[in-house]
């Protein structure tokens, strides 16, 4: 299975990212216009950049049309790793927007950075995600709601879904699995903020937890994987 995973972050380096992420990276280099590089670090510093992500709905607004700095110490502990669970399919497509047309589920916009333990953004890394959809079933002959994207050149990645629902003996929660060229394998899983269900389900860590803000009509979450390069 490592492999087989392995396989798709092989054929996909050369690749650009389709559609959602050709656009990410053009509001990206949008930002970088706007926040020249001593103003950004200002920001990072003092944690404007960071802390104003989760404090607002005008700020998960912005959040749809620009990623902020990621927040990350030199020498961040490694994203936690978790099971994979029993229903990983390799192969996912390639796509940023895993929604169904016509499904009117609650949208949910994961977006972050993939980054090293030094900081360093990982380009090229795949991002796989696969969920249960909003009856809490697992697709299991298809790729409903499975998917992978590739880093950008700052390292970050955006999928657009639903939000997922609860189902006997799990809370709410993503699958994951990030890889950067090079690194090792991460396979983990994320969880919603104030979940009820978090408190009786044996796999939930706190440090897997996105931070989730209104946005629209759906909700913005927010994650940053460091994998455990320097
Ligand atoms: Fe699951």
């Amino acid at each position: 299975m490592f492999e087989h995973f392995f396989e798709i972050a092989v054929t996909s380096w050369d690749q650009e990212p389709p559609g959602w992420g050709s656009r990410i990276n053009n509001l990206v280099v949008s930002m970088h216009k706007l926040l020249k590089p001593s103003r950004r670090r200002f920001l990072l510093n003092t944690g404007i950049l960071a802390a104003g992500w989760e404090l607002s709905r005008s700020d998960a607004v912005l959040s749809q049309q620009l990623l902020v700095t990621p927040s990350c110490r030199d020498g961040d502990e490694p994203t936690v790793r978790q099971t994979e669970g029993p229903f990983f399919k390799p192969k996912s497509p390639e796509r940023a927007d895993l929604r169904e047309p016509g499904a009117g589920d609650r949208s949910f916009e994961l977006s972050g950075f993939v980054l090293a333990r030094s900081c360093r953004p990982l380009q090229g890394a795949v991002v796989d995600l696969w969920h249960a959809d909003a009856k809490g079933e697992y697709d299991n002959t298809g790729f409903r709601y499975r998917g992978h994207v590739i880093t950008g050149p700052d390292g970050s990645f955006r999928f657009r879904t639903i939000v997922p629902a609860v189902y006997t003996g799990r809370t709410r929660h993503y699958h994951v699995k990030v890889q950067a060229p090079g690194s090792r394998l991460l396979t983990t899983q994320l969880y919603f903020p104030n979940e009820p269900a978090n408190l009786r389900d044996g796999l939930f860590q706190r440090e897997l937890v996105m931070r989730v803000a209104d946005a629209g009509d759906g909700a913005a979450g927010r994650f940053d994987f460091v994998l455990n390069v320097r």
